[in-house]
């Protein structure tokens, strides 16, 4: 493991090029920034797992084709945030979604969906252990993770990480001399 500051932004485009290619033809990502987002401290090796696993998900759940929403922004929360039984602080946080317009998550799995081996799969098709090494990888960040999701009308999975230091602001970039 090998936490390092992260600028979100450039680890996504980073990867832009691996996940157009990972889902495929029928399916098409579509990317929007925050204006503004400062680092996280992460992995990158991980974070780039979470975030290709998270876009095979959606990419599985629309077969017939589609278009994943992967979304960043910048959030400051005054007071704690209470989601299932997470309770994420008050604090200033990258947010990442990933959202689609699949299949769906019925309710009563949704407080399933990141314990290990669980999963909708058919034998063969998953391991079922992808969400739960994103849970893992997330908790590893200090981060937190919920899902939303409509049978029929898609999901969405909200990624918070804690920012790490100041925000460096494009035009104000320090130039190392
Ligand atoms: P839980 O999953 O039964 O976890 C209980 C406690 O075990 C957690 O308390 C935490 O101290 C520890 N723990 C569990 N999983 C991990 C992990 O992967 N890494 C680390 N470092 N510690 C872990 P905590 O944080 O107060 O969470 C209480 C409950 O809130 C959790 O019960 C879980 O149901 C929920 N929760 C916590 N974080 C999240 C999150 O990011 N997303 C969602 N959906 N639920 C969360």
């Amino acid at each position: 493991l090998k936490p390092e500051r992260i600028d979100l932004q450039e680890a996504l485009s980073d990867l832009t090029h691996l996940l157009n290619r990972l889902v495929g033809e029928r399916v098409t990502l579509r990317l929007t920034h925050a204006a503004e987002l400062g680092p996280i401290r992460a992995d990158k090796r991980q974070l780039e797992q979470v975030l290709m696993n998270l876009v095979v998900n959606a990419r599985d759940a629309m077969p017939e084709g589609g278009v994943i929403g992967i979304e960043t922004e910048a959030l400051t929360l005054p007071e704690e945030l209470r989601r299932d039984r997470a309770v994420v602080p008050p604090g200033d946080y990258a947010v990442i979604r990933v959202r689609d317009g699949g299949t769906g998550i019925p309710p009563d799995r949704l407080q399933k969906i990141f314990e290990p081996f669980f999963t909708t799969k058919r034998p063969g098709e998953g391991t079922g252990l992808g969400l739960s090494t994103v849970y893992g990888i997330v908790k590893q960040s200090g981060g937190f993770i919920f899902v939303d999701s409509e049978p029929g009308e898609g999901s969405v999975f909200h990624l918070y990480f804690p920012i790490h230091g100041d925000p460096l602001p494009a035009e104000a970039c320090p130039v190392a001399v």
